[in-house]
């Protein structure tokens, strides 16, 4: 047991709050693509869709203005998880959506001059929304370079990030190696140049709230459904000079000051960005979410899913002939652990795993340039939310062994 953290969380008290894993014999370990949803949240999407449910386009009949009060409310306990005010936030449709909002408003912004920074270990989320901008716009592409345990190689950050860059967007936690980003440092290269920092935070925010100020970027980017969320629901949040500084990037009704035949004026940050209406119900259960998660015991869950992590990598690495895409080492490093098992296809892994009822992930996990730097073409992913027990992963473990010796 790991001394130097609280034990006291127990997974299977906060696995009874979740109606999604009652079904019999399944091991859910698909959690860094999609995490079930508690009954807070389920509750909070129906009391809405009942009670509350309107448009939030500011029309003072009594239901306009109770979805009103459950949209703003919702922004508020995000706001709260973030430790920033409301009106920095941002709701979009998922982290992909965030950062496309960012990558197209930009285009306004950048050009020829300009460069972009992104990384070998980014989710294609945080990388094809670039290549775009530098197709149409010309912006520069530079990329830091990984080191071969799946980490971002900072020592390379003063030769990649130029004096003409304009914006380092980088992941908060790779989907794929686990590997937790020092933001402090890639802060301070971004700042030695005068740019900005946008964060991928969707495999950072499903564990534990954040304190963004404290981080010193200048957007942060998540998707709801990992953070016990509903699906369909993600945020932005921006610094109030940045935001205020973007143009908007969809544009249309609820998001404007006033409109001739001939042109618009826009409305102020966070409106602005939410063009037509917004994802409302999304929003509220993102809230209820948030709540929730402010109310549990971060420290402890972040041991315990440490010890799931641990216990995980030690396990594969016993196995002959796997190999595990990211860092031994448990410092800054998220609970997902992705493996390659040596004449194996990821995907007949898999749906082998799937028959004893284990949920893992295939593929290159939309990230094929990471896969390809560290020499694979894919591989399998058990990834782990507060309620799965160490009973699972030692299932797991068993369950791989028997399928390699079968596939093999
Ligand atoms: N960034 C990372 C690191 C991710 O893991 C994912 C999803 O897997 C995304 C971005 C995209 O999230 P979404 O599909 O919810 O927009």
């Amino acid at each position: 047991m790991d001394q130097a953290f609280p034990s006291d969380f127990d997974p299977r008290v906060a696995r009874r709050q979740f109606p999604g894993l009652a079904e019999p014999g399944l091991h859910y370990l698909d959690n860094a693509a999609t995490a079930q949803v508690p009954e807070a949240v389920l509750d909070a999407l129906r009391r809405f869709e009942v009670e509350a449910r309107g448009n939030v386009h500011g029309t003072p009949h009594r239901r306009s203005l109770a979805a009103q009060a459950a949209y703003d409310a919702a922004r508020a306990a995000v706001a709260a998880y973030l430790n920033v005010a409301p009106r920095e936030v941002v709701f979009t449709y998922g982290a992909t959506s965030a950062i496309n909002l960012v990558a197209d408003s930009l285009a306004d912004r950048l050009g020829p001059a300009d460069r972009v920074v992104v990384s070998w270990l980014e989710h294609h989320s945080n990388l094809l929304p670039w290549q775009k901008l530098a197709r149409r716009r010309g912006v520069r592409l530079g990329a830091l370079p990984v080191t071969a345990e799946g980490r971002l190689d900072l020592a390379r950050l003063g030769e990649v990030v130029r004096p003409d860059t304009r914006l380092v967007a980088v992941t908060h936690c790779s989907n794929v190696t686990g590997a937790e980003t020092d933001v402090a440092a890639v802060v301070e290269a971004a700042r030695a140049v005068g740019a900005l920092v946008l964060l991928d935070g969707a495999q950072r925010a499903p564990h534990g709230p954040l304190d963004l100020p404290g981080l010193g970027a200048d957007l942060y980017a998540f998707s709801g459904h990992k953070t016990y969320g509903p699906t369909g629901i993600g945020v932005l949040w921006g610094r109030s000079e940045v935001l205020d500084w973007l143009p908007p990037f969809m544009v249309g009704g609820q998001m404007i000051r006033s409109v001739t035949m001939d042109e618009a004026s826009f409305a102020d940050p966070p409106r602005r960005f939410e063009a037509g209406t917004p994802p409302i119900a999304g929003a509220v259960g993102l809230g209820a979410a948030a709540d929730w998660a402010l109310g549990l015991d971060w420290p402890a869950i972040r041991a315990h899913e440490r010890r799931l992590t641990a216990r995980a990598i030690a396990g594969l690495r016993a196995l002959p002939g796997v190999r595990l895409l990211g860092p031994l080492d448990l410092e800054r490093r998220g609970p997902v652990v992705s493996f390659v098992a040596e004449g194996v296809d990821s995907l007949g892994l898999c749906r082998r795993l799937d028959r004893d009822g284990f949920a893992l992930r295939s593929g290159h996990h939309c990230a094929q340039p990471l896969h390809a730097v560290l020499g694979a073409s894919s591989s399998a992913r058990a990834s782990f939310a507060l309620y799965n027990e160490e009973s699972e992963v030692d299932g797991l473990l068993l369950a791989v062994e028997r399928a390699l010796v079968e596939l093999r």
